[in-house]
């Protein structure tokens, strides 16, 4: 479901700033290689990741569900030379697609790729996050929360992808991947340790930044 009118669409598109040719080279691989290619975030998307991590200065980022790294390289991008991204995938056969575009966009050096079950390695992270992307299966984003909150420095944030989940979260008989993205809404909404928005770009975006 689009929920924004395709032109208008194209016209905000057209007036944000280009991506790097790479990504658009790994969305195309992507389109013709990959299983399930609409989960790979997008031009659009993968510019407010972006921005995101260049406004925040943010030195520590982990994402939880690399794909095939397209946000992940956007995400990278913005880091400092001291800066670092943790991210994470259980799909190992997504390995070789995923390392030769890290280097093909010159972001290898700051990128460690965890391959395995993100509730296992998020703890095993011994960092204090600024930026924390989650992006993985949609029944553990309140685990995944809980994982990383404490570990969120003040003023840090914590973005949520596909929590509008195509429009789903308004189905009066909602099935249990979109009743696990409700309850993190629900959830996010109710805790007064963070201050929250719902950005209604692409699939919907939850921002949350950890009170001072
Ligand atoms: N962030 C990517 C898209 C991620 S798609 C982008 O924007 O381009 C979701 C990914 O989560 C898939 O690749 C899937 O393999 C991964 N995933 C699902 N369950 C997971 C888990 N428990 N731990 C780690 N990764 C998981
Ligand atoms: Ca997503």
């Amino acid at each position: 479901m689009e929920f924004l009118d395709p032109e208008l669409g194209k016209y905000a598109a057209a007036h944000s700033s280009k991506a790097n040719p790479v990504l658009e080279e790994l969305e195309r691989e992507t389109w013709a290689k990959v299983l399930m290619p609409r989960m790979l975030s997008g031009h659009m998307q993968g510019r407010f990741l972006s921005m995101m991590a260049k406004m925040m200065n943010a030195e520590r980022i982990l994402e939880i569900g690399t794909y095939t790294g397209y946000s992940a390289i956007c995400l990278a991008e913005s880091l400092g030379p001291e800066g670092h991204l943790h991210t994470i995938d259980i799909n190992e056969e997504l390995e070789p697609i995923i390392m030769r575009f890290f280097e093909k966009a010159g972001v290898y050096e700051k990128i460690s790729f965890h391959i395995g079950n993100a509730l296992q390695i998020v703890p095993e992270l011994q960092e204090t996050w600024d930026l924390v992307f989650i992006d993985a299966d949609k029944q553990n984003y309140s685990n995944y929360f809980d994982l990383v909150i404490d570990s969120l420095r003040p003023g840090g944030c914590i973005l949520a992808d596909n929590v509008l989940w195509s429009g789903k979260v308004l189905d009066a008989n909602p099935d249990e991947e979109t009743k696990a993205l409700m309850d993190y809404s629900r959830k996010v909404q109710n805790d007064d340790r963070v201050e929250n928005i719902l950005l209604p770009i692409r699939d919907g975006l939850m921002l949350c930044r950890k009170n001072d």
